[in-house]
């Protein structure tokens, strides 16, 4: 569902990705894991189209991403949770979940829908629907933030670093979240960076490392079957 081909990027002039080149399968769960500056948070944005490609080009179902700007790109069925929280405090939290489908002017009851769906898998949030964005802890903005993509991300959903700065139980009902989206969504393809790849347990399909903007392995289950490479 989403290709990319041999993708760079540079920022202030510095390459920090690499001709990347790899495949996410629709139904798969993903992690991009790699230490501090290796280029997670940029891949995700290079998706987005908050990022210029140096080279290559980015396939969605199909679509050359470049030809779509990147406010455009929600209405693709992505949604991206970024790694700081974005809530508008003066919204409450089911409007700021509203929002990125609101904006593409969704109908009302495609709303409800997918609110539905994204309280299904993320039960905390019934109970914060009414609050404040800006009365949040910081535990419960990530769970917002993952709600917010959810509502837009019907086919792709790009979680930036989500276990970062969480709490065990929060960590763990996160966890569970991304199980149970797994479970009800089958055709979804998430992805979900980390630089501590062992916070998600035995949850991806597939592990891809980055080091230095540069992937250097890809390992896990594809379909029946493990699969383990080194690139370099
Ligand atoms: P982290 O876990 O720290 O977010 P990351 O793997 O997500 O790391 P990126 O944020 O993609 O890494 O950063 C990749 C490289 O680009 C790093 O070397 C970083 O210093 C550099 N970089 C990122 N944003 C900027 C910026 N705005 N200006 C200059 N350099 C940047």
């Amino acid at each position: 569902m989403l290709k990319l081909h041999r993708i760079s990027a540079k920022i202030a002039g510095i390459t920090v990705l690499r001709k990347i080149e790899t495949e996410f399968r629709a139904g798969s769960l993903v992690a991009v894991v790699g230490r501090n500056g290796a280029g997670k948070t940029t891949l995700l944005r290079s998706i987005m189209g908050l990022i210029q490609l140096d080279e290559g080009r980015i396939e969605f179902g199909g679509r050359d991403l470049a030809r779509i700007p990147d406010y455009r790109r929600a209405s693709l069925g992505i949604g991206y949770a970024p790694e700081e929280r974005i809530m508008f405090p003066t919204f409450t939290v089911e409007e700021n979940l509203r929002l990125p489908c609101d904006v593409l002017g969704m109908p009302g009851r495609e709303i409800d829908a997918r609110l539905e769906r994204t309280l299904a898998v993320v039960p905390q949030l019934k109970d914060m629907l009414q609050r404040s964005g800006a009365a949040l802890s910081g535990g419960q903005g990530k769970m917002a933030a993952l709600g917010r993509a959810l509502m837009a991300g019907n086919k792709l959903v790009l979680l930036d670093e989500p276990f970062q700065g969480l709490a065990p139980v929060l960590a763990n009902q996160y966890a569970e979240s991304l199980r149970r989206l797994r479970d009800l969504n089958p055709e979804l393809c998430v992805v979900v960076t980390e630089s501590n790849g062992s916070l998600l347990r035995d949850l991806p399909d597939t592990t891809l490392t980055l080091e230095r903007g540069e992937l250097i392995s890809s390992a896990g289950v594809a379909g029946q079957h493990l699969h383990e490479e080194q690139y370099r």
